[in-house]
Protein backbone atom coordinates (compact mmCIF):
# COMPACT_ATOMS: atom_id res chain seq x y z
CA UNK A 1 0.00 0.00 0.00
CA UNK A 2 1.27 3.20 0.26
CA UNK A 3 4.67 3.95 0.05
CA UNK A 4 7.02 7.13 -0.09
CA UNK A 5 10.05 7.91 -2.03
CA UNK A 6 13.58 6.62 -0.13
CA UNK A 7 14.63 9.99 -1.31
CA UNK A 8 12.10 12.36 -1.51
CA UNK A 9 8.68 12.42 0.40
CA UNK A 10 6.12 11.53 -2.64
CA UNK A 11 4.05 8.54 -2.28
CA UNK A 12 3.38 5.86 -4.95
CA UNK A 13 0.07 6.77 -5.47
CA UNK A 14 0.70 9.64 -7.02
CA UNK A 15 0.06 9.17 -11.15
CA UNK A 16 2.65 8.74 -13.37
CA UNK A 17 5.42 8.15 -11.42
CA UNK A 18 7.50 5.37 -10.75
CA UNK A 19 9.47 3.77 -8.36
CA UNK A 20 12.66 1.74 -9.09
CA UNK A 21 14.61 -1.15 -7.24
CA UNK A 22 15.80 1.28 -4.69
CA UNK A 23 12.53 2.75 -3.84
CA UNK A 24 13.55 6.19 -5.44
CA UNK A 25 10.67 7.90 -7.75
CA UNK A 26 11.11 9.18 -11.31
CA UNK A 27 10.81 12.92 -10.06
CA UNK A 28 14.01 12.57 -8.20
CA UNK A 29 15.92 10.73 -10.77
CA UNK A 30 14.97 12.79 -13.16
CA UNK A 31 16.27 15.59 -11.07
CA UNK A 32 19.81 13.43 -11.08
CA UNK A 33 19.65 13.80 -14.66
CA UNK A 34 19.89 17.39 -14.77
CA UNK A 35 22.90 17.36 -12.77
CA UNK A 36 24.63 15.94 -15.91
CA UNK A 37 22.81 18.49 -18.16
CA UNK A 38 25.60 20.22 -20.49
CA UNK A 39 23.64 23.40 -20.09
CA UNK A 40 25.78 25.61 -21.98
CA UNK A 41 25.29 23.55 -24.35
CA UNK A 42 21.39 23.86 -24.21
CA UNK A 43 21.81 27.43 -23.71
CA UNK A 44 23.34 28.27 -27.32
CA UNK A 45 20.42 25.81 -28.25
CA UNK A 46 18.28 28.24 -27.39
CA UNK A 47 19.95 30.87 -28.61
CA UNK A 48 19.89 29.11 -31.97
CA UNK A 49 16.22 29.03 -31.42
CA UNK A 50 15.29 31.96 -31.23
CA UNK A 51 16.83 33.72 -33.37
CA UNK A 52 15.36 31.70 -36.17
CA UNK A 53 12.05 32.85 -34.21
CA UNK A 54 12.58 36.26 -33.87
CA UNK A 55 10.84 38.97 -36.34
CA UNK A 56 12.85 40.14 -39.19
CA UNK A 57 11.77 43.45 -39.49
CA UNK A 58 10.28 43.62 -36.37
CA UNK A 59 7.34 44.38 -36.91
CA UNK A 60 5.65 41.49 -35.17
CA UNK A 61 6.30 39.99 -31.32
CA UNK A 62 9.01 37.69 -31.28
CA UNK A 63 7.68 35.27 -29.37
CA UNK A 64 4.32 34.95 -26.75
CA UNK A 65 5.33 33.95 -23.21
CA UNK A 66 2.06 32.37 -21.39
CA UNK A 67 1.87 34.67 -18.04
CA UNK A 68 -0.22 34.20 -14.78
CA UNK A 69 1.74 36.43 -12.96
CA UNK A 70 3.06 34.21 -10.71
CA UNK A 71 6.76 34.35 -10.00
CA UNK A 72 7.80 31.63 -12.70
CA UNK A 73 6.12 33.67 -15.73
CA UNK A 74 7.57 37.22 -13.70
CA UNK A 75 10.82 35.22 -14.32
CA UNK A 76 10.30 33.76 -17.91
CA UNK A 77 9.59 37.58 -18.68
CA UNK A 78 12.61 38.96 -17.13
CA UNK A 79 14.93 36.60 -19.11
CA UNK A 80 13.24 36.59 -21.79
CA UNK A 81 13.99 40.46 -22.29
CA UNK A 82 17.20 39.93 -21.27
CA UNK A 83 17.84 37.93 -24.09
CA UNK A 84 17.09 40.45 -26.30
CA UNK A 85 13.28 39.56 -27.26
CA UNK A 86 10.63 41.38 -27.84
CA UNK A 87 7.21 39.07 -26.20
CA UNK A 88 4.13 39.17 -26.29
CA UNK A 89 2.66 38.63 -22.81
CA UNK A 90 -0.67 36.25 -22.73
CA UNK A 91 -2.92 35.69 -19.87
CA UNK A 92 -5.67 33.17 -19.62
CA UNK A 93 -7.15 34.44 -16.32
CA UNK A 94 -7.29 32.06 -13.62
CA UNK A 95 -10.95 30.94 -12.16
CA UNK A 96 -10.75 33.33 -9.29
CA UNK A 97 -8.12 35.68 -9.10
CA UNK A 98 -7.27 37.02 -5.84
CA UNK A 99 -5.90 40.40 -5.04
CA UNK A 100 -1.98 39.34 -4.83
CA UNK A 101 -2.61 37.52 -8.09
CA UNK A 102 -3.74 40.57 -9.32
CA UNK A 103 -1.04 42.71 -8.22
CA UNK A 104 1.45 40.39 -9.88
CA UNK A 105 -0.40 40.72 -12.80
CA UNK A 106 0.00 44.09 -13.16
CA UNK A 107 3.31 44.12 -12.26
CA UNK A 108 4.03 42.57 -15.57
CA UNK A 109 3.28 45.00 -17.57
CA UNK A 110 5.53 47.24 -15.18
CA UNK A 111 8.34 44.79 -16.64
CA UNK A 112 8.37 46.12 -19.88
CA UNK A 113 6.17 44.33 -22.28
CA UNK A 114 2.59 44.08 -23.75
CA UNK A 115 -0.08 41.88 -22.56
CA UNK A 116 -2.95 40.24 -23.73
CA UNK A 117 -5.24 39.11 -20.98
CA UNK A 118 -7.86 36.90 -22.08
CA UNK A 119 -10.80 36.74 -19.51
CA UNK A 120 -13.53 34.17 -20.26
CA UNK A 121 -17.50 35.01 -19.36
CA UNK A 122 -17.28 34.00 -15.58
CA UNK A 123 -20.91 32.77 -15.67
CA UNK A 124 -19.68 29.98 -18.32
CA UNK A 125 -16.80 29.84 -15.90
CA UNK A 126 -18.55 29.16 -13.09
CA UNK A 127 -20.48 26.06 -14.65
CA UNK A 128 -17.50 24.71 -15.77
CA UNK A 129 -15.89 25.08 -12.61
CA UNK A 130 -18.83 23.28 -10.67
CA UNK A 131 -19.45 20.46 -13.69
CA UNK A 132 -15.78 19.60 -13.40
CA UNK A 133 -15.91 19.34 -9.63
CA UNK A 134 -18.87 17.12 -9.37
CA UNK A 135 -17.50 14.76 -12.33
CA UNK A 136 -13.81 14.60 -11.39
CA UNK A 137 -13.05 16.68 -8.44
CA UNK A 138 -11.09 19.21 -10.21
CA UNK A 139 -12.89 22.61 -10.20
CA UNK A 140 -9.47 23.97 -12.04
CA UNK A 141 -9.84 22.02 -14.51
CA UNK A 142 -11.31 25.35 -17.00
CA UNK A 143 -7.96 26.47 -16.05
CA UNK A 144 -6.19 23.85 -16.93
CA UNK A 145 -7.30 23.74 -20.34
CA UNK A 146 -7.22 27.49 -20.98
CA UNK A 147 -3.70 27.81 -19.94
CA UNK A 148 -2.64 25.97 -23.30
CA UNK A 149 -5.68 26.93 -25.86
CA UNK A 150 -5.84 30.70 -25.37
CA UNK A 151 -1.86 31.22 -25.98
CA UNK A 152 -2.02 28.95 -28.68
CA UNK A 153 -5.39 30.78 -29.91
CA UNK A 154 -3.26 34.11 -29.41
CA UNK A 155 -0.15 32.76 -31.63
CA UNK A 156 -2.53 31.97 -34.42
CA UNK A 157 -4.19 35.42 -34.47
CA UNK A 158 -1.43 37.46 -33.73
CA UNK A 159 0.98 35.22 -36.46
CA UNK A 160 3.76 34.29 -33.68
CA UNK A 161 4.81 31.24 -34.11
CA UNK A 162 6.94 30.51 -30.60
CA UNK A 163 5.49 29.80 -27.56
CA UNK A 164 7.43 29.85 -24.87
CA UNK A 165 6.49 28.32 -21.42
CA UNK A 166 8.05 27.84 -18.29
CA UNK A 167 8.59 24.39 -16.48
CA UNK A 168 8.14 21.43 -18.28
CA UNK A 169 6.00 20.03 -15.44
CA UNK A 170 6.90 16.44 -16.47
CA UNK A 171 10.35 17.36 -15.44
CA UNK A 172 10.17 18.67 -12.29
CA UNK A 173 7.05 16.49 -11.31
CA UNK A 174 8.15 12.88 -13.04
CA UNK A 175 5.94 11.34 -15.48
CA UNK A 176 6.39 8.89 -18.40
CA UNK A 177 10.08 8.60 -19.23
CA UNK A 178 9.18 9.57 -23.00
CA UNK A 179 7.67 12.74 -22.32
CA UNK A 180 10.23 14.20 -19.94
CA UNK A 181 12.66 15.03 -22.52
CA UNK A 182 10.49 16.09 -24.96
CA UNK A 183 10.62 20.01 -25.75
CA UNK A 184 7.87 20.65 -27.93
CA UNK A 185 4.38 21.13 -27.00
CA UNK A 186 1.53 20.00 -29.47
CA UNK A 187 -2.34 19.59 -29.53
CA UNK A 188 -1.09 15.58 -28.41
CA UNK A 189 0.83 16.70 -25.35
CA UNK A 190 -2.22 18.77 -24.43
CA UNK A 191 -4.26 15.77 -24.77
CA UNK A 192 -1.70 13.51 -23.45
CA UNK A 193 -0.54 15.44 -20.58
CA UNK A 194 -2.66 18.54 -19.75
CA UNK A 195 -3.94 16.78 -16.70
CA UNK A 196 -7.44 16.81 -18.39
CA UNK A 197 -8.48 13.74 -16.43
CA UNK A 198 -10.92 12.21 -19.25
CA UNK A 199 -13.18 15.00 -19.32
CA UNK A 200 -13.04 16.93 -23.31
CA UNK A 201 -14.13 20.07 -23.86
CA UNK A 202 -16.61 18.69 -26.10
CA UNK A 203 -18.39 16.42 -23.48
CA UNK A 204 -19.45 20.12 -21.63
CA UNK A 205 -21.83 20.54 -24.49
CA UNK A 206 -25.59 20.76 -23.24
CA UNK A 207 -24.67 20.31 -19.36
CA UNK A 208 -26.30 23.26 -17.45
CA UNK A 209 -26.86 24.82 -21.11
CA UNK A 210 -23.50 25.36 -22.20
CA UNK A 211 -23.32 25.90 -25.75
CA UNK A 212 -20.78 25.80 -28.80
CA UNK A 213 -20.57 29.58 -28.33
CA UNK A 214 -19.51 29.40 -24.89
CA UNK A 215 -16.53 26.84 -25.34
CA UNK A 216 -14.53 29.59 -27.56
CA UNK A 217 -11.64 29.94 -25.25
CA UNK A 218 -11.52 26.31 -24.00
CA UNK A 219 -11.55 24.88 -27.97
CA UNK A 220 -8.20 24.45 -28.95
CA UNK A 221 -7.16 26.60 -32.24
CA UNK A 222 -7.67 23.24 -35.44
CA UNK A 223 -3.93 22.16 -37.00
CA UNK A 224 -4.76 23.73 -40.44
CA UNK A 225 -4.64 27.08 -38.30
CA UNK A 226 -1.77 25.87 -35.96
CA UNK A 227 0.34 24.77 -39.32
CA UNK A 228 -0.36 28.06 -41.11
CA UNK A 229 1.41 30.14 -38.59
CA UNK A 230 3.47 26.93 -37.75
CA UNK A 231 2.88 27.03 -33.95
CA UNK A 232 5.37 26.08 -31.59
CA UNK A 233 6.53 25.70 -28.00
CA UNK A 234 9.19 25.31 -25.77
CA UNK A 235 10.03 25.05 -22.06
CA UNK A 236 12.40 27.76 -21.30
CA UNK A 237 13.17 25.12 -17.97
CA UNK A 238 14.34 22.52 -20.97
CA UNK A 239 16.89 25.16 -21.45
CA UNK A 240 17.80 27.12 -18.27
CA UNK A 241 18.20 24.88 -14.70
CA UNK A 242 14.45 26.13 -13.14
CA UNK A 243 14.19 26.32 -9.62
CA UNK A 244 10.86 27.95 -8.04
CA UNK A 245 12.72 29.21 -5.15
CA UNK A 246 15.58 31.03 -7.24
CA UNK A 247 12.70 32.54 -9.68
CA UNK A 248 10.42 33.87 -6.61
CA UNK A 249 13.87 35.73 -5.84
CA UNK A 250 14.60 37.26 -8.72
CA UNK A 251 11.07 38.06 -9.34
CA UNK A 252 11.00 39.97 -5.73
CA UNK A 253 13.40 41.93 -6.73
CA UNK A 254 11.24 43.04 -9.62
CA UNK A 255 8.76 44.45 -7.89
CA UNK A 256 6.64 40.95 -7.74
CA UNK A 257 4.99 40.06 -4.20
CA UNK A 258 4.90 37.08 -2.41
CA UNK A 259 2.20 36.12 0.77
CA UNK A 260 3.19 37.61 4.24
CA UNK A 261 3.05 34.13 5.73
CA UNK A 262 3.00 30.24 4.78
CA UNK A 263 0.20 29.32 2.22
CA UNK A 264 -2.75 27.20 3.49
CA UNK A 265 -2.09 23.91 2.94
CA UNK A 266 1.60 24.54 1.55
CA UNK A 267 4.78 24.74 2.71
CA UNK A 268 5.83 27.79 1.47
CA UNK A 269 4.81 31.59 1.58
CA UNK A 270 5.38 32.10 -3.05
CA UNK A 271 3.12 29.83 -4.92
CA UNK A 272 -0.36 29.43 -6.51
CA UNK A 273 -1.34 33.21 -5.08
CA UNK A 274 -3.25 34.17 -8.24
CA UNK A 275 -6.43 31.92 -7.55
CA UNK A 276 -8.76 31.33 -4.96
CA UNK A 277 -9.84 27.85 -5.63
CA UNK A 278 -5.65 26.45 -5.41
CA UNK A 279 -6.71 25.69 -2.03
CA UNK A 280 -9.91 23.19 -3.40
CA UNK A 281 -7.68 21.92 -6.17
CA UNK A 282 -4.91 20.63 -3.89
CA UNK A 283 -6.95 19.46 -1.31
CA UNK A 284 -8.93 16.89 -4.12
CA UNK A 285 -5.40 15.86 -4.48
CA UNK A 286 -4.70 15.00 -1.34
CA UNK A 287 -7.69 13.22 -1.31
CA UNK A 288 -7.57 11.21 -4.11
CA UNK A 289 -3.99 10.03 -4.20
CA UNK A 290 -2.97 11.10 -0.32
CA UNK A 291 -0.12 14.27 -1.05
CA UNK A 292 -0.67 17.55 -1.08
CA UNK A 293 0.67 20.83 -2.21
CA UNK A 294 3.03 20.76 0.73
CA UNK A 295 3.96 17.73 -0.41
CA UNK A 296 5.25 18.60 -3.54
CA UNK A 297 7.06 21.41 -2.06
CA UNK A 298 9.31 19.26 0.36
CA UNK A 299 9.84 17.41 -2.41
CA UNK A 300 11.78 19.98 -4.48
CA UNK A 301 13.47 21.52 -1.39
CA UNK A 302 14.69 17.98 -0.93
CA UNK A 303 16.22 17.01 -4.45
CA UNK A 304 17.58 20.70 -4.18
CA UNK A 305 19.37 20.06 -0.75
CA UNK A 306 17.66 22.37 1.04
CA UNK A 307 15.71 20.35 3.23
CA UNK A 308 16.17 16.81 5.17
CA UNK A 309 14.04 14.11 4.56
CA UNK A 310 13.03 14.14 8.26
CA UNK A 311 12.27 17.94 8.68
CA UNK A 312 9.85 17.52 5.07
CA UNK A 313 8.04 14.66 6.65
CA UNK A 314 7.20 16.78 9.95
CA UNK A 315 6.20 19.47 7.61
CA UNK A 316 3.94 17.51 5.53
CA UNK A 317 2.42 15.67 8.66
CA UNK A 318 1.07 18.86 10.08
CA UNK A 319 0.49 20.96 6.81
CA UNK A 320 -0.43 18.76 4.03
CA UNK A 321 -3.95 18.38 3.03
CA UNK A 322 -5.76 20.62 5.48
CA UNK A 323 -9.24 21.44 5.21
CA UNK A 324 -9.23 24.31 2.86
CA UNK A 325 -11.60 26.42 5.64
CA UNK A 326 -10.12 29.30 4.12
CA UNK A 327 -7.23 29.80 1.22
CA UNK A 328 -4.92 32.89 1.25
CA UNK A 329 -7.63 34.10 3.83
CA UNK A 330 -10.70 34.36 1.89
CA UNK A 331 -13.37 32.20 3.85
CA UNK A 332 -14.63 28.56 2.18
CA UNK A 333 -18.05 30.06 1.95
CA UNK A 334 -16.92 33.38 0.28
CA UNK A 335 -14.74 30.72 -2.40
CA UNK A 336 -17.71 28.56 -2.95
CA UNK A 337 -20.15 31.05 -3.26
CA UNK A 338 -18.79 31.74 -6.91
CA UNK A 339 -19.62 28.48 -7.92
CA UNK A 340 -23.08 28.73 -5.88
CA UNK A 341 -22.43 25.51 -4.07
CA UNK A 342 -22.73 25.13 0.05
CA UNK A 343 -20.36 23.87 2.19
CA UNK A 344 -22.43 20.84 2.95
CA UNK A 345 -22.56 19.98 -0.50
CA UNK A 346 -18.57 20.71 -1.10
CA UNK A 347 -17.80 18.25 1.46
CA UNK A 348 -20.37 15.20 0.15
CA UNK A 349 -18.43 15.68 -3.03
CA UNK A 350 -15.24 15.37 -1.28
CA UNK A 351 -16.41 12.18 0.39
CA UNK A 352 -16.87 10.44 -2.97
CA UNK A 353 -13.75 11.49 -4.11
CA UNK A 354 -11.46 10.29 -0.99
CA UNK A 355 -9.80 6.90 -1.27
CA UNK A 356 -10.63 5.40 1.88
CA UNK A 357 -7.45 3.00 1.67
CA UNK A 358 -4.98 6.05 2.52
CA UNK A 359 -7.09 7.70 5.54
CA UNK A 360 -8.09 6.77 8.46
CA UNK A 361 -11.74 5.04 9.30
CA UNK A 362 -13.69 4.14 11.84
CA UNK A 363 -14.94 0.46 12.51
CA UNK A 364 -18.36 1.18 10.56
CA UNK A 365 -15.76 2.61 7.59
CA UNK A 366 -16.41 6.16 8.43
CA UNK A 367 -13.65 8.38 7.38
CA UNK A 368 -12.13 9.71 10.30
CA UNK A 369 -11.63 13.86 11.39
CA UNK A 370 -10.42 16.16 13.88
CA UNK A 371 -12.56 18.97 14.94
CA UNK A 372 -11.43 21.18 11.52
CA UNK A 373 -12.37 18.45 9.63
CA UNK A 374 -8.92 16.83 8.60
CA UNK A 375 -8.47 13.84 8.00
CA UNK A 376 -5.32 11.09 8.99
CA UNK A 377 -2.84 9.80 6.82
CA UNK A 378 -2.88 6.15 7.73
CA UNK A 379 0.92 6.45 7.59
CA UNK A 380 1.16 9.13 10.21
CA UNK A 381 -1.91 7.95 11.86
CA UNK A 382 0.08 4.42 12.87
CA UNK A 383 3.47 6.73 13.39
CA UNK A 384 1.58 8.43 16.12
CA UNK A 385 0.00 5.56 17.84
CA UNK A 386 3.47 3.85 17.76
CA UNK A 387 5.37 6.83 19.18
CA UNK A 388 2.76 7.57 22.23
CA UNK A 389 0.73 10.43 20.84
CA UNK A 390 -1.53 8.55 20.29
CA UNK A 391 -3.95 9.69 23.23
CA UNK A 392 -3.50 13.77 22.05
CA UNK A 393 -4.38 11.97 18.84
CA UNK A 394 -7.65 9.93 20.04
CA UNK A 395 -8.71 12.77 21.90
CA UNK A 396 -8.74 15.24 19.19
CA UNK A 397 -10.98 13.56 17.08
CA UNK A 398 -15.04 13.94 18.74
CA UNK A 399 -16.47 11.10 20.34
CA UNK A 400 -19.07 10.87 18.05
CA UNK A 401 -17.21 10.37 14.91
CA UNK A 402 -14.53 7.81 16.63
CA UNK A 403 -15.95 6.48 19.97
CA UNK A 404 -13.15 6.34 23.19
CA UNK A 405 -13.22 2.97 23.13
CA UNK A 406 -10.09 0.88 23.47
CA UNK A 407 -11.55 -2.25 21.79
CA UNK A 408 -12.51 -0.60 18.73
CA UNK A 409 -9.42 1.65 18.05
CA UNK A 410 -6.98 0.03 15.19
CA UNK A 411 -4.09 -2.07 16.37
ZN1 LIG B 1 11.55 10.91 -4.84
Amino acid sequence: MFKLCSRCVMPDTKPDLYFDAEGVCSACRAYENRKVVDWAARRSELENILSRYRSKDRTNYDCIVPVSGGKDSTYQVIKILQMGLNPLAVTAATCAMSDVGRRNLDNIRNLGVDLIEVRPNVHVRAKMNRIALQQVGDISWPEHVTIFTIPVQVAVRYKVPLIIWGENSQNEYGGPAAAADRPYLDRRWLEEFGGLLGLRVSDLMGLEGLEKKDLIPYTYPSDDEVHSVGVTGLFLGHYIPWDGFTNAVVAQNHGWEAWPKIVEGAALDYENLDNLYHGIHDYFKFLKFGFGRATDHVCMQIRRGRLSREDALEIVRVRDGKFPGTYLDIPLEKILGRIDMRVEDFQKICDRFTNKKIFLTDPKGNLVRDPKGNLFRLDFARQMTADGRQADFFSSVPREVYPLDSERRPS
